[in-house]
């Protein structure tokens, strides 16, 4: 009786928090139609295969767990915190939806926008050298992976390639950014038309993008609020440092040197991690990055010190306070030139 009771209010939760099912959309054109570039089997199977397959691998590494109901621009921005599987699955899903996007015959392409052009030709001087640095990208990404033109926090273009199934929103990627255009060079992408010569499908592939709507994501992503929060999230490595840095620094201070001895290598790695994080364009100067390669520096150094095996422990445990302390001055160093 009282499971009658309750089951229209299961019903209206689980109404209410509808979890997240990944679909595989439709491709908008037939599969012949990126003849001669691409051919018809390799979109078929690029599209019903393996991207299906990233589709299906990210609804089952979520499925009965809080992620189903998270946005797909979160679980790519934390992805350095995820599984493998959903790093790898989400970002499979995400690239290959705006790869079909931007892709598209001659005769159903739309011309690039004022807006584009003209930030392309400021930056980049004409279209066709923007064309060379994505190729370059694209050709030098060793292994597997994506070619991205990109639009950063500041709101600038920048062009850059990432490995596997990662890409410019993620937090494993160095810069971070909203991709506009991405280039897949996974060899499913081009192998039974152009086997190993990569370079001869990126000259086909050209001739398939569709500036227009590459176009239209860049007025989308210059306005989006997904810039801001990337913005935020790099610099939340200094605050995530910080952390590490406090909880090891200040029990030295007095005299407790087991949180320093045990988390050195964390203390380092975040130091890596602040160095590699592209902090806000309000405080990005050459200052501030000198200062982060110093702490990284400073870091190592803690650590292997942590490490060393020593007879001596109050002597080990003095040098250890001595170099935790300039660390910790170079931290608030980074801190009042952010400030600035
Ligand atoms: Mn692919």
């Amino acid at each position: 009786m009282k499971k009658h009771l309750l089951l229209p209010f299961v019903a209206l939760y689980s109404f209410l928090s509808i979890a997240q099912v990944y679909t595989l959309p439709n491709l908008p054109f037939a599969f012949d139609a990126y003849e001669p570039y691409v051919d018809a089997q390799t979109m078929e199977i690029h599209h019903g295969k393996h991207h299906a397959a990233y589709v299906n691998n990210l609804n089952k590494a979520i499925a009965g767990t809080s992620m189903e109901t998270t946005s797909m621009n979160n679980l790519l921005m934390y992805a350095s915190f995820r599984s493998a599987a959903v790093r790898n699955n989400a970002g499979g899903h995400y690239n290959h939806n705006l790869f079909w996007d931007i892709l598209a015959p001659k005769a159903a392409q739309k011309p690039i926008s004022d807006a584009l052009q003209t930030a392309i030709i400021n930056q980049f001087k004409s279209v066709d050298s923007l064309q060379k640095l994505i190729n370059n990208a694209a050709s030098t990404r060793f292994g597997s992976g994506w070619a991205w033109l990109v639009v950063t926090p500041e709101g600038k273009l920048a062009v850059y390639s990432t490995a596997n199934q990662d890409n410019p929103i993620m937090d494993v990627s160095k810069e971070r950014g909203i991709p506009i255009l991405g280039i897949d060079v996974w060899e499913h992408a081009y192998y039974l038309k152009y086997q190993n010569k990569r370079g001869d499908y990126l000259g086909g592939i050209w001739n398939l993008i569709n500036w227009g709507v590459v176009s239209d994501k860049y007025a989308s992503a210059v306005t989006d609020p997904l810039l801001k929060e990337l913005e935020k999230d790099n610099w939340l490595a200094l605050k995530d440092f910080h952390k590490v840095m406090a909880q090891t620094f200040h029990p030295a201070e007095e005299n407790n040197f087991e949180p320093l001895l045990t988390r050195s290598g964390e203390l380092y790695a975040k130091a890596i991690l602040l160095k590699n994080a592209t902090p806000p364009a309000s405080v990005n100067n050459p200052k501030v990055q000198d200062a982060l390669n110093r702490l990284e520096k400073q870091c190592l150094l803690i650590h292997q010190l942590a490490q060393k095996p020593s007879k001596n422990q109050a002597a080990k445990n003095e040098q250890l306070f001595e170099q935790i302390t300039k660390a910790h001055d170079i931290f608030h160093e980074v801190e009042g030139l952010c400030h600035d």
